[in-house]
Order: structure tokens, then sequence, then C-alpha cells
């Protein structure tokens, strides 16, 4: 008998889907994500340890599906079996007292959002994907989004997980505290690793207090040196309640407001940059007069040239509907996207470069660069190209190849996947890639576990 047989026959038919039904689950995914050799559905964590222990014994490879809205082909299970999470969908529970979650790894986030909020807290992570993503997901791949600036990225969130290793042992870390350092945090080993060295199986999560009041406000910036002091201005002026600065270069603001979008401008066109502001505090009769208050005074030192603040929850909402708009750019196929990460002090002459280097190399491209300035990640959709693979290596060293000189990174919340895994050396040392690989090695020493992905090689030198 193979693997599969195996598994039907300790976890039943329906928990191993193979054929059409497979094929079936392997559509809708934002990257691709291969044909499996079977869809494996388990319900429990003791499930799970069978499955890799059985794929352990016959070296077959696992990938792990969440909400498979994945961007860098971190879920691209190819001939392996897919591992989906789905069915570990329960919200244990909601400790009050601590502020904390326990819960599944196949939750939505918007459940798990939801939840949270119907017992008074708040659970800050939030990103386009919120309707399907999952919070195993979110932790394979260290999740980013809209509010890192407040709040951090998902490692700043998980508390404690449970996860299983490659050969079926389970290692139960579910820590319920904010502070533990006894010993090595194992947890940080699996938030981020994207499913190479083992297996989220539930999490506790930290809750924060829901907020009470809600600004927002959109500014024109005319002058890139102006965002960084702007930024800083918001934050100081704030009080620490600033919880999100997404900026928008002037080409992504038009096409999200000029037709066929359904969004219109807030503020005119003709400005080289845009930003979303919002804070989230505790009071809304004094935040919005010290939201104005800064914002005017943004305007007096010169920082922003316009801005204009959302009167009511339809306003905020259009405001946040510009920004989400990203699926503008299907206008611009064929695109190549990227998520790059660098100091902001080196945002605007990479840019520069980057358009410099498109433009003589390919003058009918269209550059769209908007993101979350405050942690230094800018988003970069190349489109209107030939959309050939020479073209997309040719593109992939004009957005890269600058980030070597200057430390940036060629990933800063999407992950490596298979996508980037050419160019992880461009952004790591030598002596890091070293270490990721003597880590994957002596977690997944038959490298089962998302064979192939984000190291290049470590699966054959493991065979070897
Ligand atoms: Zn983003």
């Amino acid at each position: 008998m193979g693997v599969v047989d195996d598994l039907k026959a300790k976890l039943g038919e329906s928990a191993v889907l193979t054929g059409e039904a497979a094929e079936e689950k392997a559509q809708g995914g934002w990257s691709a994500l291969g044909t499996p050799l079977a869809v494996v559905r388990p319900s429990s964590t003791e499930e799970v340890s069978f499955i890799l222990k059985t794929c352990h014994a016959a070296g077959q490879g696992v990938v792990a599906w969440g909400g498979k809205t994945g961007l860098v082909e971190g879920g691209n299970a190819e001939g392996m079996i897919a591992l989906s999470l789905e069915r570990l969908n329960k919200i244990e529970g909601i400790d009050t007292v601590s502020g904390t979650m326990t819960l599944g790894a196949g939750v939505p986030l918007e459940a798990a959002c939801d939840a949270a909020e119907e017992k008074g807290f708040f659970f800050p992570l939030d990103l386009g994907a919120r309707g399907s993503a999952t919070i195993g997901g979110n932790i394979a791949t260290n999740a980013g989004g809209n509010r890192v600036l407040r709040y951090g990225m998902m490692r700043e969130m998980v508390l404690g997980l449970e996860a299983v290793l490659a050969d079926g042992t389970v290692i139960p870390a579910m820590n319920q505290m904010i502070k533990n350092n006894a010993g090595y945090d194992l947890k940080q080993l699996f938030i981020g690793s994207e499913g190479t060295l083992g297996i989220v199986t539930r999490a506790v999560v930290r809750l924060r207090a829901a907020p009470k009041s809600q600004d927002t406000g959109f500014v024109a910036v005319q002058d890139f040196k102006n965002l960084p002091k702007l930024l800083r201005h918001m934050e100081a002026a704030l009080g620490g309640t600033l919880s999100a600065f997404e900026v928008m270069w002037e080409d992504f603001y038009k096409l999200v407001t000029t037709e066929p979008a359904a969004g219109r401008p807030v503020l005119p066109h003709g400005t080289p940059y845009y930003v979303l502001v919002e804070s989230l505090g505790g009071n809304q009769e004094e935040d919005t007069p010290r939201f104005e208050t800064a914002l005017m005074s943004a305007l007096e030192a010169g920082l922003a040239s316009d801005a204009v603040i959302a009167k009511s929850e339809a306003e905020r909402n259009a405001m946040w509907a510009l920004r989400d708009d990203v699926a503008q750019v299907i206008h611009l196929f064929p695109i190549f996207t990227y998520d790059v990460s660098l100091r902001i002090a080196d945002m605007e002459a990479y840019i520069d470069e980057v358009r410099a280097a498109l433009t003589a190399k390919i003058p009918e491209h269209k550059l769209i660069v908007f993101g979350h300035l405050g942690d230094g990640n800018l988003h970069v959709i190349v489109g209107k190209h030939d959309g050939t693979p020479e073209t997309r290596r040719l593109v992939e060293e004009i957005v890269y190849g600058p980030l070597r000189k200057i430390g940036g990174s060629v990933s800063a919340e999407h992950g490596i996947g298979l996508e980037k895994r050419p160019y992880l050396g461009w952004s790591r040392s030598p002596a890091e890639v070293a270490l990721m690989g003597v880590l994957k090695r002596t977690l997944d020493p038959k490298g089962i576990l998302n064979p192939g992905k984000v190291l290049e090689g470590e699966m054959k030198a493991a065979a070897e």
C-alpha cells in the first residue's frame, strides 16, 4: 500500500481527497498550488502527527495549506501531499483576564477578529486576505499588513503554539504569558518558516484593548523628504496611537481613482505622494481634535500640501477602499509584483534607480508603487511588458539588485516560497543561509516539509 492508501485507511476516505476532488481543492489559490498527489484534511493534532509520521517513513513531501492566499508559491504542492488545516478551525477559548485567545490553525483571520471583538477585545492583524487567510498561515508566513506600525507583525501577536515536526513529534509550546525566558523560544522556529520546519496546529495569541476611537485622514505630500518627517510628526503628535501610514505614489493613486476603478479622488490628482493616516485611540471626543491638530500643524509646517479627514464611516471606508483596490492592476497585465523592504532614507533613490533602469530596458512599462512606509515596506508592481520569463528575470534583477548594496530585503512580508528563492542570498549573508540549512536538516532530515521552498537544494542535500 502506498502513502495515500495508508492515510485513507486510517483517516477515512472523506479526509483524503484525490483525483478531481483534489484538483478542485487546488483551484483558487492566489499563487500556483500545483497538482497535489492528495489533499489530506485532518481533524486533530493526532491526525496531523499520524500523517507526518506516515509521510516521514515513506520520504513523501508534505505541503501545509491554510487559506491559500500566499503570493510566492509557498503552497505549491505539485506531486506532494497537501495537508489542509481547514478542519482545525475551532476557537477553543478566550481568556478575558489575561487577554489571550486559544485557537486552531485553520481558523480564518476574520473569524478570530470577530471572536475577539465579541468579548470586547481586538486582534490587530489586518490584511487584504482577511476573509480566507488562516491563523496557521498567518503564523507560518509571519503575516504583516496594515497595522504593523502600531502592533507589529504576527510574530509579536503569538504567545504560544503547538507544532508537529517532520517525524510526527508534537511540540506543545502553548505558552500563555507575554514574558517567558525559560530557555530557547522555540515557537520562533515555526513563525515565518513557511511550513519548512514544522506544521503549526494550534496557537495562543495576544489580544489588545479594543480601540474606542478611529480617525482617518488622507494627505497630499509634494516631496519625498517630507514623508518620513510627516510620519515622525504624526507619531509624536498622536502620542503612540498612529496605526497606519500607507503611502501611495501618484501612479497608484490615479489608477484607483480613475475609471474603470470605482474609487474617486478624495484629494485632487497632481501630487507625487498620497498618504492614508489612521489613529486608533481610547476616547473619540478627545482624539478627533488631537488628530485634526496634528494634521493642521503638518500643513502649517509645510510637510503636507493638502489634507482631508473622514467625517463618516462611509468616508473612512472610501479612503481605505482606495488603498485596498490593488486589483486595479489587472488593467496593466501582464504584471510582476514585488514586496521589498529598505530603510526609509534609501527609498527615494531606490525607486528612482528602479524607474530609470525600467525606462532604459522596457520603455513601455508601467511602474506602480505603494506600501507601508512606516515599516520600510514597499509594494512594487511592474506591468505592461511582454510577460516572458526572460523579462521576469530582467525585472527581478532591476528590482532586487539595488537592494543588495543598501541592505534591503527581497521580501518584507510575503515570504520566499518558490518565487524568491533564487534571491534569498541577496538579502541574507552566506553564514545566515548556512545556519538556515543547519536548522532545516536538523528538524527535517529527510526534507519532507514543504520541499524546495525558501532554501534551494536542501531537499537534495538531505537525501544524499
Ligand atoms: Zn502589504
